[in-house]
């Protein structure tokens, strides 16, 4: 990687081939009648909405799921042309003008919000009706969605395109699944209303990533895949589990300073500026506002030089303090992989996050957007960001 595309020396190196790979591995599991929505709500579980949206357009996905407005007209300024449907994020009816506007799906659960998008569509505006089934959350209960569904539906301005609910779990058939028996009952004895009025909705979905891999039959007319996207599972490997691997494939810093000090803040407990003996130091880029936990300070360690380097102290907002006693060569400017590899060496994903003590989607959605993301393309780096902005790097 050449270091002049950034601007900040702390980043996500993501391989757009593997989130390619991915929705791939979908497709062939579904098949091509079976329309699919990746979830890519909370900037794409972290991996950066624009570039790994552009991936999966191009890849033919049929909707895109994002988790608010702003991510979704982020995508519409980009460039990305497909369906973008909004899972709630706001009131409807306080950004009807918006969803309007950057022609987005909303999800609707109230007549008022469903109204309020009538009222100021001249075509037949698209929407998706949310139906809460057991997850405890969005959208209207089950028993209610025929109701909510005449009244909609009878509106002018508006065409139901899609309904939807999310499942709390599912699991391979011979392990327990009255749970998501339960929703999936909800879910049919809900819809049932939409035969009796006629309506006919193209896309019809409640399974998430271990619904739609482990009960071919709750796929309905669609899926909606999150984690899987991302490259995570939770159900064990089986026969029939789509291969997945993570695009998430490193994160990497670089020492902005190397130095001795005459003290300084190494007691993992923080307790006081202690004037120990002169220490060897290095300073890289990343701290705990780009989701560095503090916990990384306890038996935290990164690679330079190959070697495993421990961390000294990281309670800074934009730094780490490494400590280079062992690592006598480092210098300033040199690579700090956090996780990945370099050389021969490697640490996985799975033991950061541990040294972090966060599950999966805390690890990732705790990385902000401080942190560059570079993707790559056919092994070579093809974008870079900054915040939230998009940099193409020439070949
Ligand atoms: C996030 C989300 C999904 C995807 O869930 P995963 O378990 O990550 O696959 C599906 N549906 C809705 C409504 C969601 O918010």
């Amino acid at each position: 990687m050449d270091w002049k595309y950034l601007r900040r020396d702390c980043w996500l190196e993501i391989d757009l081939d593997a989130v390619r790979g991915n929705f791939a591995a979908l497709r062939a599991m579904v098949g091509p009648d079976i329309k699919i929505m990746p979830a890519v709500k909370a900037n794409a579980y972290s991996h950066g909405i624009i570039e790994t949206c552009r991936v999966l357009e191009d890849a033919g996905a049929d909707y895109l799921g994002v988790g608010n407005i702003d991510e979704a007209i982020l995508l519409r300024e980009n460039g990305i042309k497909m369906p973008i449907l909004i899972f709630a994020g706001n009131l409807v009816e306080e950004a009807a003008e918006l969803y309007i506007k950057y022609r987005l799906i909303p999800t609707i659960f109230t007549v008022k919000a469903a109204q309020s998008i009538s009222r100021l569509s001249s075509s037949k505006h698209p929407v998706f009706l949310g139906i809460e089934t057991g997850r405890g959350r969005l959208g209207v209960n089950a028993e209610e969605f025929p109701e909510l569904v005449r009244q909609v539906a009878a509106l002018p301005g508006i065409r139901i395109e899609g309904i939807y609910s999310h499942m709390a779990g599912a699991d391979w058939p011979d392990r327990p699944q009255e749970y998501a028996r339960w929703q999936y009952e909800r879910f049919l004895n809900g819809i049932r209303v939409l035969d009796e009025l006629k309506l006919s909705v193209p896309f019809i979905q409640l399974a998430n990533t271990p619904a739609s891999i482990a009960c071919p039959e709750l796929r309905l007319t669609g899926i909606c895949p999150g984690r899987a996207i991302w490259g995570y599972s939770p159900l064990e490997q089986r026969e029939g589990h789509p291969v997945l691997s993570f695009p998430m494939k490193a994160w990497k810093s670089r020492l902005l300073m190397v130095k001795d000090v005459a003290g300084g803040k190494f007691d993992p407990d923080f307790k006081a500026v202690r004037l120990d003996p002169p220490k060897h130091i290095g300073v890289m880029a990343g701290g705990v506002s780009d989701g560095i936990s503090p916990k990384f300070a306890r038996g935290g360690y990164v690679l330079v030089r190959g070697k495993k380097v421990p961390v000294a102290s990281s309670i800074c907002l934009e730094h780490t303090i490494l400590d280079l006693t062992d690592c006598p060569e480092a210098q300033e400017g040199d690579e700090v992989v956090l996780f990945g590899k370099q050389g021969k060496s490697e640490i996985t994903m799975e033991e950061l996050r541990a040294s972090f003590g966060r599950d999966l989607m805390e690890f990732w959605t705790g990385i902000t957007p401080h942190i560059s993301r570079v993707y790559y393309e056919g092994g070579k780096p093809c974008s870079v960001t900054h915040g939230d902005r998009i940099e193409k790097i020439k070949a």
